[in-house]
């Protein structure tokens, strides 16, 4: 792995003291990845500099997801790789010390110290803010762990990343909203590993998106892990919804996109909803997780909702704003599924027409009600998964194909592969690869789709003066 490359006078503090350095390995979703990033902005604070060398840092931090099936051993695995490092950095005489934050530190807690001796820190996500504290306690030598849902709101203590990491960050950036869930949908580890829904409040969300527009950031996707659950405090004392907070940061200067995930189908509620009707800046692209299309297995999921609510809420959702794009999570084989079960899945895809879905086998989580219940057979889960694949690309390409001829605003993110080339994210966030200058980097500019690709799309800068409005899709018309 490539070291960072920064000049010795960036490792100085300004009192000349060398700083330390910390690799962050982040596995999971985008909540861990932005909490990577909290942690490295609250780390820089307290004199640590960034590395992507693990063997040449002071502090190594393993940010751990428990979404996939065998997380645990996984990490233990990729202790024991790490604890060679630790041996040679202690043989050239210096302390390495190893931390394990996340899911699996807060599911595993003290067994992750008696198993792997290597670990120095144990950090569940919510106490993320006391690192500095925790590392002071490490380097004295005793395994620490700190896995409590602290009464404070870690945010109102996590660091302000400076400007130079938000531009180093790119124009699109995450902001967490929301943690934890409950729902305590059947199959899912959230409820445990992040706790009780908790969030932040308005007046604290808007200042980071503030600070961030200000940087350059241009696309904003507010994350949590039941984001339209949000309820934080607004400004007159009392708690605000998803779409009020919407219209709120749809008033800051500079930022272009407003984007949020993941959803669940209860909490889409009227505000929300107008939000999609009513802000320019809401991308018509919405992840609306349905898992099953029988009402027997959503029952046995504990989803709190039926297949008929989704179908009358996505008519909603489109009659708010046609050209709104779905996309979805499907568990394939969830106990109990019988064949008339899958095929009323297969059925909610042909009758939603999703842009875009991801589908799982379903696969135990320790300590979930599902991890109990009778399992089906592993090949019959492998061969309905292949099918559902087959009909969820199958809608997929058509909506990518659907594109071609069309002129969509591309928000330009990167350079791309070839010389001359930037990547950026159309409305449907699908990529978008265009020959353009480098300057156009944070512009959102209508793009004349001409050809559709595997994943991504390609196309050419149009002028805006003949730019047509962003079509409805008509694969996408209910
Ligand atoms: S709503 Fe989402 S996060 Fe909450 S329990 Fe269900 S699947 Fe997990």
């Amino acid at each position: 792995m490539a070291g960072l490359r920064l000049p010795l006078a960036h490792l100085m503090t300004i009192t000349g003291e060398a700083l330390k350095k910390v690799f962050i390995r982040t596995y999971g979703c985008q909540m861990n990845v932005y909490d990577s990033e909290r942690m490295a902005d609250t780390l820089a604070a307290a004199g640590y500099a960034p590395t992507d060398a693990p063997e040449a840092a002071d502090l190594v931090v393993l940010n751990t997801c428990h979404i996939r099936e065998k997380a645990a051993e996984k990490v233990y695995s990729e202790l024991g790789r790490i604890d060679e490092l630790k041996v040679a950095a202690a043989a050239e005489g210096r302390q390495m010390l190893v931390a394990v934050a996340g899911c699996v530190a807060q599911a595993e807690g003290e067994e992750i110290l008696r198993r792997a001796p290597s670990v120095d820190i144990v950090v569940g996500p919510q106490s993320y803010h006391r690192l500095p504290a925790l590392i002071a306690r490490a380097e004295q030598g005793a395994g620490v762990i700190d896995t409590e849902f602290p009464v404070e709101d870690k945010f109102g203590f996590l660091q302000a990343p400076r400007r130079e990491a938000i531009r180093a960050r790119g124009v699109s950036a995450f902001v967490t909203v929301q943690e934890g869930c409950d729902k305590f949908c059947t199959f899912c580890v959230v409820p445990y590993t992040r706790g009780a829904e908790f969030s932040r409040p308005v007046v604290q969300i808007v200042a980071e998106v503030e600070r961030l527009a200000d940087a350059g950031v241009r696309e904003v996707t507010l994350i949590g892990q039941n984001v339209n659950a949000y309820h934080g405090e607004g400004p007159d004392g009392r708690p605000s919804t998803l779409g009020h907070l919407l219209h709120r940061l749809a008033e800051i200067d500079g930022l272009a996109r407003l984007r949020y995930t993941t959803s669940h189908p209860g909490d889409m509620d009227d505000s929300l909803i107008a939000a999609h009707r009513d802000l320019p800046a809401l991308m018509p692209c919405l992840h609306l997780p349905v898992q099953s299309g029988s009402d027997r297995i959503l029952a046995a999921m504990n989803r709190r909702h039926t297949r008929a609510d989704y179908l009358r809420l996505v008519k909603r959702l489109r009659a708010a704003r046609a050209d709104l794009a779905l996309s979805s999570d499907f568990i394939v084989g969830f106990p109990g599924e019988t064949e008339e079960d899958f095929r009323a899945t297969l059925d909610l895809v042909e009758e939603a027409g999703f842009a875009a879905s991801y589908f799982f086998k379903y696969s135990p989580r320790p300590g979930t009600p599902a991890a109990d219940m009778d399992q089906l057979a592993e090949p019959v889960k492998t061969e309905r998964l292949h099918r559902l694949q087959d009909a969820v690309e199958n809608h997929q390409a058509q909506f990518n194909a659907a594109c071609e001829g069309k002129v969509l605003d591309v928000l330009f993110e990167k350079p791309g592969k070839r010389a001359g080339q930037l990547v950026g994210r159309s409305p449907y966030l699908q990529p978008v690869h265009v020959m353009a200058e480098p300057a156009l980097i944070g512009e959102v500019l209508p793009v004349l789709i001409t050809e559709v690709g595997g994943n991504s799309l390609f196309g050419t800068l149009r002028a805006g003066a003949d730019r047509a409005p962003t079509p409805a899709l008509a694969s996408m018309e209910a």
